[in-house]
């Protein structure tokens, strides 16, 4: 009995001794415990200042840890010598499905936005993205669409070719354009869309009328303005009159020449307390459908002023005779002449945030499609040391996801590296990442984007496309 009990304790012994040898071997190398774990980047995020290298885990689509100490993960992705940011944010993309989602992924964005334009239908627009896109998506209810169906025009695109445009409307008219914009709310639009350059048929009284649903609503009014910069005074006085949150879209192309004064007013708004916010795209020319409003005057031009005009079909220079035939036959046009200095002025200023202005059909359209967030980082932070790299990422960040978070709650948790928040990441490398696309050859990715994250799941993935498909709608909660 003695003896037995004796060896029972010995074996007793053994085991524990053992079990303390599989825990310390636990303790020095763990099991893994995150999806994902992105190791040794220097990791930025603007929203907090936070610029070093640090160790991120990753778990059911949220980040769980940002970390001095390494973590173990089921995936690890080295990135040492890559930058990690929060996602890229981009509040005005026109090119709403896959093929231009596969070109603005490469560019680094991880939301993208129809804000300007938006939709006439809210509810079918989202319904027709369900089930999984490669980015997260978003739209508004949009004036130029809502107009477009009041007035009846024979417009086939995003833009009104005629009675949309130009057009006046009556009071039942006004009427029916507000009750559309108020279901667009309703089924949870994130924004509100204008276009008053696109509907010069509008007075700025209506303008302001529809204003009134945005701020009723607590929706930003995302507009593509008209008439310079007295037309930018008016629409911050409309703005104001109605209460409402405003964002001039593409400060760069509708300022023109006037810069400065533009962003002058911007911000004296600003300091006064209103909430005026803008954005820029980082190329001299523009691009619009050639039948739309913003050409009414197009026989009145002297010759000099159509080659300018760039066809996206076939890539020709046109000509009085062939803008006259194309302008019959629809399409979207490229509208060349403004200068760098022009275009690097707005990019460097600390008010406009970073949008793409992007759309491509067919491998066809405009370059900042798919080379927009590349190009600010590469030419105007790396190349020309015009714009610090925190400043940047902070307008391609935080700050779009600050001017849609009121509305949509959804968005306080993207556009930030921190714990709790979405895992929706970019990872490039400072040295080599630049945009690629050409006005010749818009479908040329970008480089120097080797990996991006969304919701955990990497959809670029040593520089490819995935087959992931992990976008999902963003939408404000649904009344
Ligand atoms: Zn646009």
């Amino acid at each position: 009995m003695v003896i037995r009990g004796v060896l029972l304790g010995r074996v007793h012994a053994l085991f524990a001794g053992a079990a303390a040898l599989l825990f310390s071997a636990c303790a020095s190398q763990p099991a893994p415990t995150y999806d994902l774990v992105i190791a040794n980047g220097r990791v930025i995020d603007p929203a907090s200042g936070l610029d070093g290298v640090r160790h991120i885990g990753i778990r059911g689509g949220k980040i769980e840890a940002v970390s001095t100490a390494p973590l173990a993960g089921v995936r690890v992705i080295d990135a040492f010598r890559y930058i990690v940011a929060p996602g890229f944010i981009d509040l005005h993309e026109h090119g709403q499905q896959e093929e231009a989602y596969r070109m603005m992924v490469r560019d680094g964005v991880t939301s993208a936005f129809e804000l300007e334009v938006g939709t006439g239908d809210v509810a079918r627009w989202y319904q027709a993205r369900n089930g999984g896109q490669i980015v997260n998506y978003g739209v508004a209810i949009g004036h130029i669409p809502a107009r477009m169906k009041v007035l009846g025009d024979p417009g086939q695109g995003l833009l009104p070719a005629g009675i949309g445009g130009s057009g006046s409307a009556n009071e039942t008219q006004l009427v029916a354009m507000e009750a559309i914009l108020r279901q667009g709310l309703a089924q949870g639009a994130v924004a509100m869309g204008f276009g008053s350059a696109y509907t010069p048929g509008a007075p700025m009284s209506e303008i302001e009328r529809m204003f009134r649903v945005a701020a009723a609503g607590g929706v930003s009014a995302h507009i593509h303005m008209r008439g310079g910069l007295t037309g930018l005074q008016e629409t911050i006085a409309a703005a104001k009159s109605a209460g409402a949150s405003l964002h001039i879209v593409h400060v760069n192309s509708s300022a023109d020449t006037e810069l400065e004064e533009f962003l002058a007013a911007i911000k004296a708004a600003r300091d006064a307390g209103q909430d005026v916010t803008t954005e820029a795209y980082p190329y001299g020319a523009g691009m619009t459908e050639i039948q739309s409003a913003l050409f009414d005057d197009w026989k009145t031009w002297p010759d000099a002023r159509f080659a300018l005009h760039q066809l996206v079909s076939t890539g020709e220079r046109l000509t009085r005779a062939t803008f006259g035939k194309a302008r019959a036959a629809g399409g979207t046009v490229i509208i060349h002449g403004r200068s760098e200095a022009q275009t690097r002025a707005a990019i460097v200023s600390p008010l406009a945030m970073i949008a793409s202005d992007g759309f491509i059909e067919n491998g066809r359209g405009h370059p900042r499609t798919s080379g927009t967030f590349a190009r600010v980082l590469g030419k105007y932070v790396r190349d020309e040391g015009a714009v610090t790299m925190m400043d940047a990422l902070r307008r391609m960040t935080i700050e779009p996801a600050r001017r849609l978070e009121r509305r949509v709650p959804a968005m306080t948790a993207k556009g930030r590296v921190s714990v709790g928040a979405d895992a929706d990441l970019t990872l490039f490398d400072p040295a080599t990442v630049m945009d690629r696309a050409t006005y010749e050859d818009a479908s040329l990715a970008s480089a120097g984007i080797p990996y991006v994250i969304i919701g955990g799941q990497a959809v670029v993935d040593g520089g490819q496309v995935t087959a992931a498909r992990p976008g999902r709608a963003i939408r404000a909660p649904i009344r």
